[in-house]
Protein backbone atom coordinates (compact mmCIF):
# COMPACT_ATOMS: atom_id res chain seq x y z
CA UNK A 1 0.00 0.00 0.00
CA UNK A 2 1.60 3.53 -1.24
CA UNK A 3 1.85 6.43 1.41
CA UNK A 4 -1.32 8.51 1.00
CA UNK A 5 0.17 12.05 0.66
CA UNK A 6 -1.52 15.32 -0.03
CA UNK A 7 -0.81 15.97 -3.56
CA UNK A 8 1.19 19.29 -3.29
CA UNK A 9 -0.23 20.87 -6.74
CA UNK A 10 -3.28 21.52 -4.95
CA UNK A 11 -2.56 21.74 -1.23
CA UNK A 12 0.67 23.58 -0.80
CA UNK A 13 3.30 22.48 1.93
CA UNK A 14 2.99 25.30 3.49
CA UNK A 15 -0.51 24.51 4.44
CA UNK A 16 -2.03 22.49 6.84
CA UNK A 17 -1.18 20.15 9.81
CA UNK A 18 2.72 19.24 10.16
CA UNK A 19 3.71 15.59 10.16
CA UNK A 20 6.99 14.33 8.92
CA UNK A 21 7.11 14.33 5.36
CA UNK A 22 3.04 14.75 5.36
CA UNK A 23 2.90 11.71 5.96
CA UNK A 24 -0.77 10.54 7.73
CA UNK A 25 -0.90 10.33 11.05
CA UNK A 26 -0.87 6.93 12.47
CA UNK A 27 -4.49 7.01 14.22
CA UNK A 28 -6.07 7.86 10.52
CA UNK A 29 -4.86 4.96 8.24
CA UNK A 30 -7.49 2.45 8.20
CA UNK A 31 -7.04 -0.60 9.43
CA UNK A 32 -7.41 -1.98 5.91
CA UNK A 33 -4.20 -0.38 4.67
CA UNK A 34 -1.83 -1.86 7.37
CA UNK A 35 0.26 -3.46 7.89
CA UNK A 36 2.40 -0.06 7.42
CA UNK A 37 6.05 -0.18 6.05
CA UNK A 38 7.36 2.49 8.70
CA UNK A 39 6.58 4.34 11.42
CA UNK A 40 8.49 7.36 12.10
CA UNK A 41 7.85 9.02 15.85
CA UNK A 42 9.69 11.82 17.92
CA UNK A 43 11.57 11.75 21.14
CA UNK A 44 11.79 15.04 22.42
CA UNK A 45 13.85 14.18 24.87
CA UNK A 46 17.20 15.61 26.10
CA UNK A 47 17.98 15.19 29.54
CA UNK A 48 20.78 12.64 28.72
CA UNK A 49 23.22 15.27 27.41
CA UNK A 50 26.66 16.41 28.72
CA UNK A 51 27.06 19.84 27.43
CA UNK A 52 24.29 22.05 25.42
CA UNK A 53 20.44 21.08 26.15
CA UNK A 54 17.74 21.76 23.22
CA UNK A 55 17.85 18.79 21.69
CA UNK A 56 13.99 18.33 22.63
CA UNK A 57 12.87 20.46 20.21
CA UNK A 58 14.22 18.41 17.33
CA UNK A 59 11.29 16.51 16.27
CA UNK A 60 9.01 19.31 15.75
CA UNK A 61 11.67 21.27 13.90
CA UNK A 62 12.50 18.09 11.80
CA UNK A 63 8.79 17.40 11.55
CA UNK A 64 8.88 20.92 10.17
CA UNK A 65 11.72 20.66 7.77
CA UNK A 66 10.45 17.88 6.02
CA UNK A 67 7.52 19.39 4.87
CA UNK A 68 10.05 20.18 1.13
CA UNK A 69 10.81 16.57 1.18
CA UNK A 70 9.46 15.20 -2.12
CA UNK A 71 8.88 11.13 -2.93
CA UNK A 72 11.31 10.44 -5.78
CA UNK A 73 14.98 9.77 -5.12
CA UNK A 74 16.83 10.52 -7.96
CA UNK A 75 20.27 8.78 -7.50
CA UNK A 76 18.18 5.31 -6.36
CA UNK A 77 15.20 5.48 -9.05
CA UNK A 78 12.80 4.95 -6.44
CA UNK A 79 9.52 6.33 -5.48
CA UNK A 80 10.11 6.07 -1.46
CA UNK A 81 6.19 6.62 -1.08
CA UNK A 82 4.83 4.05 -3.83
CA UNK A 83 6.98 1.88 -2.09
CA UNK A 84 6.19 1.94 1.35
CA UNK A 85 3.42 2.73 3.63
CA UNK A 86 4.69 5.07 6.04
CA UNK A 87 2.65 6.90 8.90
CA UNK A 88 3.87 9.77 11.30
CA UNK A 89 3.25 7.46 15.30
CA UNK A 90 3.57 11.18 17.18
CA UNK A 91 5.58 11.55 20.14
CA UNK A 92 6.78 8.71 22.73
CA UNK A 93 5.89 9.74 26.40
CA UNK A 94 8.82 10.65 27.59
CA UNK A 95 9.86 10.84 30.99
CA UNK A 96 12.35 14.25 31.26
CA UNK A 97 13.54 13.73 35.09
CA UNK A 98 14.52 10.14 34.39
CA UNK A 99 17.10 8.48 31.75
CA UNK A 100 16.70 5.05 32.81
CA UNK A 101 12.95 5.37 33.29
CA UNK A 102 12.61 7.62 29.88
CA UNK A 103 14.68 4.16 28.06
CA UNK A 104 12.17 1.66 29.44
CA UNK A 105 8.95 3.91 28.57
CA UNK A 106 9.99 5.16 25.11
CA UNK A 107 10.83 1.26 24.53
CA UNK A 108 7.93 -0.16 25.60
CA UNK A 109 5.68 2.23 24.11
CA UNK A 110 7.73 1.72 20.34
CA UNK A 111 7.56 -1.83 21.09
CA UNK A 112 3.64 -1.90 21.38
CA UNK A 113 2.99 0.60 17.82
CA UNK A 114 0.77 -0.87 15.89
CA UNK A 115 0.94 -4.01 17.29
CA UNK A 116 -1.11 -6.26 15.45
CA UNK A 117 1.90 -5.57 12.79
CA UNK A 118 5.18 -5.69 14.54
CA UNK A 119 7.60 -7.53 12.57
CA UNK A 120 6.31 -6.10 9.32
CA UNK A 121 6.24 -2.53 10.56
CA UNK A 122 9.75 -0.94 11.43
CA UNK A 123 10.53 1.98 13.49
CA UNK A 124 12.32 5.58 12.74
CA UNK A 125 12.77 8.12 15.80
CA UNK A 126 13.74 11.49 15.43
CA UNK A 127 15.64 12.74 18.83
CA UNK A 128 16.09 13.61 20.92
CA UNK A 129 19.86 13.12 22.22
CA UNK A 130 21.90 10.45 21.47
CA UNK A 131 20.44 8.25 24.68
CA UNK A 132 16.89 7.53 22.83
CA UNK A 133 18.65 5.08 20.64
CA UNK A 134 19.08 2.32 23.40
CA UNK A 135 14.90 2.36 23.28
CA UNK A 136 14.65 2.50 19.82
CA UNK A 137 16.62 -0.07 19.19
CA UNK A 138 15.25 -2.09 22.02
CA UNK A 139 11.74 -1.82 20.46
CA UNK A 140 13.25 -2.72 16.75
CA UNK A 141 15.40 -5.65 18.24
CA UNK A 142 12.27 -7.25 20.34
CA UNK A 143 9.76 -6.80 16.67
CA UNK A 144 12.33 -8.16 14.53
CA UNK A 145 12.01 -11.24 16.90
CA UNK A 146 14.90 -11.41 18.99
CA UNK A 147 17.99 -11.85 16.31
CA UNK A 148 20.32 -14.08 17.49
CA UNK A 149 23.45 -12.01 18.37
CA UNK A 150 21.54 -8.99 17.98
CA UNK A 151 21.38 -6.34 15.19
CA UNK A 152 23.76 -5.10 12.68
CA UNK A 153 24.46 -1.15 13.64
CA UNK A 154 25.50 1.73 10.76
CA UNK A 155 26.42 4.45 13.20
CA UNK A 156 26.90 7.68 12.04
CA UNK A 157 29.05 10.44 14.47
CA UNK A 158 31.71 11.91 15.69
CA UNK A 159 31.68 10.04 18.85
CA UNK A 160 31.39 6.43 19.99
CA UNK A 161 29.03 6.50 22.73
CA UNK A 162 30.17 3.58 24.31
CA UNK A 163 31.02 5.56 27.77
CA UNK A 164 30.27 3.40 30.56
CA UNK A 165 28.94 6.39 32.75
CA UNK A 166 29.03 10.04 33.43
CA UNK A 167 28.22 11.76 36.77
CA UNK A 168 27.81 8.37 37.58
CA UNK A 169 24.55 7.40 35.40
CA UNK A 170 25.21 4.87 32.51
CA UNK A 171 22.08 6.06 30.58
CA UNK A 172 23.12 9.48 29.11
CA UNK A 173 23.47 10.16 25.25
CA UNK A 174 27.40 8.86 25.97
CA UNK A 175 26.11 5.33 26.72
CA UNK A 176 23.52 3.47 24.44
CA UNK A 177 26.23 1.12 22.72
CA UNK A 178 27.44 -0.41 25.16
CA UNK A 179 24.39 -0.58 26.90
CA UNK A 180 22.87 -1.95 23.66
CA UNK A 181 25.98 -4.34 23.31
CA UNK A 182 25.65 -5.45 26.76
CA UNK A 183 22.29 -6.14 26.62
CA UNK A 184 22.72 -8.26 23.38
CA UNK A 185 20.80 -5.66 21.28
CA UNK A 186 23.88 -5.29 18.72
CA UNK A 187 26.15 -7.61 17.63
CA UNK A 188 29.62 -5.20 18.05
CA UNK A 189 31.07 -7.37 15.40
CA UNK A 190 28.34 -5.96 13.10
CA UNK A 191 28.77 -2.52 14.13
CA UNK A 192 30.33 0.13 12.15
CA UNK A 193 31.05 4.05 13.21
CA UNK A 194 31.55 6.44 10.62
CA UNK A 195 32.88 9.90 11.32
CA UNK A 196 34.71 9.46 14.50
CA UNK A 197 36.82 12.12 15.25
CA UNK A 198 38.77 13.96 18.25
CA UNK A 199 40.29 15.54 20.25
CA UNK A 200 38.87 12.82 23.15
CA UNK A 201 39.58 12.84 27.30
CA UNK A 202 42.50 10.19 26.39
CA UNK A 203 43.81 6.89 23.48
CA UNK A 204 41.99 5.01 26.21
CA UNK A 205 38.51 6.03 24.78
CA UNK A 206 38.84 3.91 21.73
CA UNK A 207 39.60 0.98 23.89
CA UNK A 208 36.08 -0.82 24.37
CA UNK A 209 35.31 -0.13 20.37
CA UNK A 210 38.51 -1.89 19.90
CA UNK A 211 38.22 -4.63 22.23
CA UNK A 212 34.65 -5.60 21.14
CA UNK A 213 35.88 -5.51 17.26
CA UNK A 214 33.95 -2.12 16.42
CA UNK A 215 34.83 -1.19 12.94
CA UNK A 216 35.78 2.00 13.20
CA UNK A 217 36.11 4.19 10.03
CA UNK A 218 37.64 8.02 11.63
CA UNK A 219 36.51 11.06 9.70
CA UNK A 220 40.41 11.32 8.97
CA UNK A 221 40.25 7.93 6.64
CA UNK A 222 36.95 8.80 5.21
CA UNK A 223 39.30 11.99 3.90
CA UNK A 224 42.46 9.81 2.73
CA UNK A 225 40.18 7.06 0.99
CA UNK A 226 37.86 9.90 -0.63
CA UNK A 227 34.31 9.10 -1.47
CA UNK A 228 34.68 6.54 -4.10
CA UNK A 229 36.58 4.52 -1.70
CA UNK A 230 34.29 5.30 1.44
CA UNK A 231 31.73 4.08 -0.72
CA UNK A 232 33.60 0.85 -1.22
CA UNK A 233 34.48 0.45 2.20
CA UNK A 234 30.72 0.74 3.63
CA UNK A 235 29.55 -1.91 0.26
CA UNK A 236 31.65 -4.42 1.52
CA UNK A 237 30.55 -3.99 4.71
CA UNK A 238 26.68 -4.29 3.80
CA UNK A 239 27.94 -7.78 1.97
CA UNK A 240 29.56 -8.77 5.22
CA UNK A 241 26.42 -8.53 7.04
CA UNK A 242 25.28 -11.21 4.08
CA UNK A 243 21.49 -9.38 4.77
CA UNK A 244 21.73 -9.41 8.59
CA UNK A 245 18.78 -6.83 9.79
CA UNK A 246 20.41 -3.60 10.73
CA UNK A 247 19.40 -0.76 12.56
CA UNK A 248 21.13 3.10 11.08
CA UNK A 249 21.64 5.77 13.63
CA UNK A 250 22.58 8.94 12.73
CA UNK A 251 24.28 11.70 14.83
CA UNK A 252 23.93 15.21 13.39
CA UNK A 253 27.10 15.85 14.75
CA UNK A 254 28.95 13.58 12.36
CA UNK A 255 28.24 16.43 9.98
CA UNK A 256 30.88 19.70 10.16
CA UNK A 257 28.95 22.11 11.93
CA UNK A 258 29.17 24.55 9.47
CA UNK A 259 26.79 22.68 7.20
CA UNK A 260 24.94 21.43 10.76
CA UNK A 261 25.53 23.83 13.19
CA UNK A 262 22.48 23.27 15.51
CA UNK A 263 23.75 20.22 17.64
CA UNK A 264 24.41 20.29 21.23
CA UNK A 265 28.12 18.35 21.09
CA UNK A 266 29.47 20.66 17.99
CA UNK A 267 32.64 18.49 16.51
CA UNK A 268 34.61 20.81 14.13
CA UNK A 269 35.92 18.87 10.51
CA UNK A 270 32.93 16.53 10.07
CA UNK A 271 31.46 15.51 6.40
CA UNK A 272 29.45 18.23 4.19
CA UNK A 273 25.96 17.53 3.68
CA UNK A 274 27.15 15.68 0.51
CA UNK A 275 29.46 13.55 2.24
CA UNK A 276 26.94 12.03 4.56
CA UNK A 277 23.99 11.66 1.50
CA UNK A 278 26.77 9.83 -0.48
CA UNK A 279 27.54 7.67 2.49
CA UNK A 280 24.02 6.49 3.16
CA UNK A 281 23.01 5.89 -0.28
CA UNK A 282 26.25 4.22 -0.62
CA UNK A 283 24.55 1.50 2.07
CA UNK A 284 22.73 0.02 -0.83
CA UNK A 285 21.11 -3.42 -0.36
CA UNK A 286 21.50 -2.88 3.72
CA UNK A 287 18.35 -4.77 5.36
CA UNK A 288 17.56 -1.65 7.45
CA UNK A 289 15.02 -2.58 9.72
CA UNK A 290 15.19 0.37 12.14
CA UNK A 291 16.81 3.97 12.54
CA UNK A 292 16.98 7.27 14.20
CA UNK A 293 18.53 10.59 14.04
CA UNK A 294 19.44 12.29 16.78
CA UNK A 295 21.07 15.21 18.28
CA UNK A 296 19.12 18.17 16.23
CA UNK A 297 19.24 21.26 18.16
CA UNK A 298 17.46 23.54 16.63
CA UNK A 299 17.72 26.64 19.15
CA UNK A 300 21.34 26.78 18.19
CA UNK A 301 20.24 27.24 14.20
CA UNK A 302 18.40 30.14 13.15
CA UNK A 303 18.56 29.17 9.84
CA UNK A 304 17.29 25.08 9.59
CA UNK A 305 19.57 23.85 7.81
CA UNK A 306 20.02 21.32 10.34
CA UNK A 307 16.62 20.53 10.64
CA UNK A 308 16.27 20.38 6.92
CA UNK A 309 19.37 17.90 6.46
CA UNK A 310 17.87 15.78 9.30
CA UNK A 311 14.92 15.65 7.32
CA UNK A 312 16.67 14.24 4.38
CA UNK A 313 18.91 12.00 6.10
CA UNK A 314 15.98 10.39 7.40
CA UNK A 315 14.42 9.96 3.74
CA UNK A 316 18.13 7.90 2.54
CA UNK A 317 17.59 5.67 5.36
CA UNK A 318 13.85 5.18 4.01
CA UNK A 319 15.02 5.09 0.16
CA UNK A 320 16.98 1.98 1.32
CA UNK A 321 13.77 0.45 2.63
CA UNK A 322 12.48 1.09 -0.38
CA UNK A 323 14.92 -0.16 -3.05
CA UNK A 324 14.35 -3.28 -0.95
CA UNK A 325 10.86 -3.91 -1.50
MN1 LIG B 1 26.10 10.36 19.50
MN1 LIG C 1 28.02 12.84 18.68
Amino acid sequence: MPTQLPNPRVSPRFAGIVTFGRYPQLDAVATENLPLDWIIYGVPFDAGVTYRPGARFGPRAMREASQYLKRYHIEHDVDVCEKLSIADGGDAPVKPYDLRENAVAVAEWAFALSAGSRGTTKLLALGGDHSIAYANIRATYLRQGSPKGGLALVHFDSHLDTVDAVWGNQWGHASPFIRAIEDGLIDPRHMISIGIKGPLNAASDLDYAKGKGIRILTRDECSRRGAEGCARELGDFVASLKDAPAYVTFDIDAVDPAFAPGTGTPSVGGFSSTEALAMLRALKGLHVVGADVVEVLPDRDPTGITSFLAAHIAFEVLALSALRK
